[in-house]
């Protein structure tokens, strides 16, 4: 878990909070923004098999592992969630998430869509926001503008998104969308849809 800033909002206890949303849709920005502007958030840092990209830091990101390395810890269920996203394996790792909730800690989870539904079951007091992006236009410009990928990775990504917004509607595990036009907005949306649920968690 990487720290929190410390700054406005108060929730009264631990609470896991799920952003998920196509690649692009801006929730790398939104999740940071809790981080500094949501008392006692924290970031979980999942584990995966993809290669760093631009801008990853190892540990802070992403735990950067092997295939053979995800797979064993899955075989020992140490992941919360786990998902295979475009050829890739990623996973919330258990411990950290269930530590930091029994100490009343707020923890983002910035997920797919297939990690969103094992969580809607399996903690069902979540809070889960989907983030869409308002085009698909909207969506190939800003991957293309973090220039972080391979233009057949980023098509793959692109390829992807429509999919997951229907699984996200479609699963019925997602209780909030929001569109993500204005980045500012965005973020107090998600800050008081996260104050709406802890406040009456
Ligand atoms: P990226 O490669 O762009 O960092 O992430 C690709 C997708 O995997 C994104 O939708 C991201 O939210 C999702 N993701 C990242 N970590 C996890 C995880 O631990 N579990 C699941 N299910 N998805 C993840």
């Amino acid at each position: 878990m990487s720290s929190s800033g410390s700054r406005a909002t108060s929730l009264q206890k631990g609470k896991l909070v799920v952003i998920s949303g196509p690649s692009g849709a801006g929730k790398t920005s939104i999740c940071n923004a809790l981080l500094t502007q949501v008392e006692n958030a924290y970031w979980s840092v999942s584990a995966t098999t993809r290669p760093l990209r631009r801008g990853d830091v190892e540990g802070e990101s992403y735990q950067f592992v092997s295939q053979e390395e995800f797979l064993a810890r899955k075989g020992r269920d140490e992941f919360l969630e786990s998902a295979e996203y475009i050829g890739h394996h990623y996973g919330t790792p258990r411990e950290p998430v269930v530590q930091a909730i029994a100490e009343g800690k707020v923890i983002i989870l910035e997920i797919d869509v297939q990690g969103g539904i094992q969580i809607a079951a399996k903690m069902p007091e979540s809070v889960r926001i989907f983030v869409l992006p308002p085009n698909s236009d909207s969506l190939r410009a800003r991957l293309e503008g973090r220039n972080s990928e391979a233009d057949d990775v980023l098509a793959k990504r692109l390829a992807n998104a429509d999919g997951e917004i229907a699984a996200a509607r479609d699963s019925d595990c997602y209780p909030y969308f929001v569109v993500n036009d204005i980045l500012e907005d965005t973020i107090e949306q998600v800050k008081s849809i996260i104050l709406k649920e802890g406040a009456c968690a």
